[in-house]
Parts: structure tokens; C-alpha cells; sequence
């Protein structure tokens, strides 16, 4: 049965405890709407480590000042039995004022790669992660995390954060998990009509469209790009925020699909915006 857990102390309580045990702890950090692409995390996390630590916490810090904060969906009662179902330990679920006390006021910040992409679009986003990322490790200690390629630039971003403050902890990157039709997953999907739905399957389709060209040996980034800006485009319920291709996972700008590359979307379907995203490797000759 997972231990619901609400305060910092409690918390550290119990990964010493589990630590002088010789256990190992894998950590999910999630901000809840608990979706299959979550249990998945923590499936992988069961697998690897002893002690799997869920976090629901909806993250005031990383969100900008006319986001969806307050409208972000919270469904405890659903998360708390989905962590349940698949054998979380302990489930970590602080109010606000406990991770941001009254006078609080220190932030991490990571350079380099948090200047485009979502970083671009959301300039205060990854200062935010970054932040309670760190409090959240220090206070679970784990030796490993757990993050989805889904939100592939926050993985990059935390590596870098990881390797530059000599942090212990390793993080893992599990894919993305997708509807049956090949949206990915996401806590977001709720906030779509049934019309914005159905237009949002074209990120998935227009990020295969880029696949089938980079597996068919096309090397020119621009070509691959503007394909893929076309084909969203043709949906008249999309509006673009970007669509861009970078070396992974440097997120160095290439011309030539020479190496790994990250194509990334953000589309907005209304007020909903969805980010999805593939891995290209050129093809081998
Ligand atoms: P969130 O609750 O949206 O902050 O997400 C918590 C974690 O779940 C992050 O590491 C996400 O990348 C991951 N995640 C969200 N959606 C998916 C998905 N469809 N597939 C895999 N991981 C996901």
C-alpha cells in the first residue's frame, strides 16, 4: 500500500530509512492526471530500483503568469489509485507552502539549452523545473529518475543540470505512450473538444511524414522542417508555435541530418497547446 506523504521531514524520514536497508530509490516526479504515459514511469522505475517515490505536485514556479495553472486538471483520488495499481511505495504530495515557505526565494537556472524550443516559448518554464527538480532530489535523494521523451527537452535540460551541479542521480528517459490513434498522451488532452482532438493527430502524422523522409535518406533539415510545417498547416484548427530540428541531444542547430536529431512541435489547438516530438537518425548506407 503506498504511503501518501505530505511534508519534507516525513519524506526524508522515509528514504533514510529505505536507504539504511540498502535499498535503491527510483523517483516519478508528476504534476498528477495521471495518464498511461505516467504509469509507465513508474513501471520502468519498479524495474530498476527497490523503492519507487511518486511525486504529484502541481508546480506554481514553472508555469508563466498567463498559463494554465489554475486550470491545470488536480484528480488525486484517480492518481493516488493508479500509483496504487501498479505498486508505488510512497507517494509524495506536498501542499505549496511546503516546498515554498514564506521567503523562499532561490532558483536554478541552467544555461545553454533552455533558450529554445519551450524555453523560447515559455521563458520562465525551465527555471521553474529546474528549481523544484532539485528540491524534489534533495528531499527524495533517488538514484534514479524517471522522465518521459515526451517532454524531451526537459530531459535535456535536466542532464545538463545534473552533470554541471555534480549531482548523484541518473536520470532514465522512457518513451512516449500514445493513444491507440498515436496522440501522445497528456494531461492537456482533457482541455480538447472533440473537433481539436481529432485535428490533433496531425502531430503525430506530421512527425511520421519526417521519419518516412529522414528512413527514405532525405538529408536536408530545411526540407524535413518545412514538410513538416506544411502538413500541420493543413489543419485548419492548428495555429504553429514551432517546429524545430535540432542535433540530440545537444540541441546544436545542424543543416544536415548527419546525427541524431530532435524534432520537436508545439501547436496550439484554441487555448490548448500540445507539444509532441520523434527522434530522427539518418539512414545508414
Ligand atoms: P507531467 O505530469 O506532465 O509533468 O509529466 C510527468 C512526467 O511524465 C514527465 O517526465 C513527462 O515527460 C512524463 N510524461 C507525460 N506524458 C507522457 C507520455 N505520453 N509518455 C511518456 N511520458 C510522459
Amino acid at each position: 500500500m503506498a504511503r501518501i506523504v505530505e511534508s519534507v521531514t516525513a519524506m526524508r524520514a522515509l528514504v533514510t530509512e529505505a536507504r539504511k536497508k540498502g535499498k535503491s530509490i527510483g523517483f516519478v516526479p508528476t504534476m498528477g492526471a495521471l495518464h498511461a504515459g505516467h504509469l509507465e514511469l513508474m513501471k520502468e522505475a519498479k524495474k530498476l530500483c527497490d523503492v519507487v517515490v511518486v511525486s504529484i505536485f502541481v508546480n506554481p514556479t514553472q508555469f508563466g503568469p498567463n498559463e494554465d495553472f489554475d486550470a491545470y486538471p488536480r484528480t488525486w483520488d484517480e492518481d493516488l489509485a493508479a500509483c496504487r495499481s501498479v505498486g508505488v511505495d510512497a507517494v509524495f504530495h506536498p501542499p505549496a507552502r511546503e516546498l515554498y515557505p514564506d521567503g523562499w526565494g532561490t532558483w536554478v537556472d541552467v544555461g545553454g539549452v533552455t533558450d529554445k524550443l519551450c524555453g523560447k516559448s515559455r521563458p520562465t518554464h525551465f527555471r521553474g523545473v529546474a528549481t523544484v527538480v532539485t528540491k524534489l532530489f534533495n528531499i527524495v535523494q533517488p538514484d534514479k529518475a524517471f522522465f518521459g521523451q515526451k517532454d524531451a527537452q526537459q530531459v535535456i535540460v535536466l542532464k545538463k543540470m545534473v552533470r554541471d551541479l555534480d549531482m548523484f542521480n541518473e536520470i532514465v528517459m522512457v518513451p512516449i505512450v500514445r493513444e491507440a490513434d498515436g496522440l501522445a498522451k497528456s494531461s492537456r488532452n482533457a482541455y480538447l473538444s472533440q473537433e481539436q482532438r481529432q485535428a490533433a493527430l496531425v502531430l503525430n502524422q506530421s512527425l511520421s511524414t519526417a521519419f518516412d523522409m529522414a528512413a527514405s535518406g532525405e538529408r536536408d533539415i530545411t526540407a524535413i522542417k518545412a514538410a513538416v510545417l506544411r502538413h500541420i498547416q493543413s489543419v485548419s484548427l492548428a495555429n504553429v508555435d514551432y517546429v524545430e530540428i535540432y542535433s540530440f541531444p545537444d540541441l546544436a542547430e545542424i543543416d544536415i541530418l548527419d546525427q541524431d536529431a530532435l524534432l520537436a512541435v508545439a501547436v496550439k489547438f484554441g487555448s490548448t497547446r500540445l507539444i509532441d516530438n520523434i527522434i530522427l537518425t539518418p539512414k545508414r548506407t
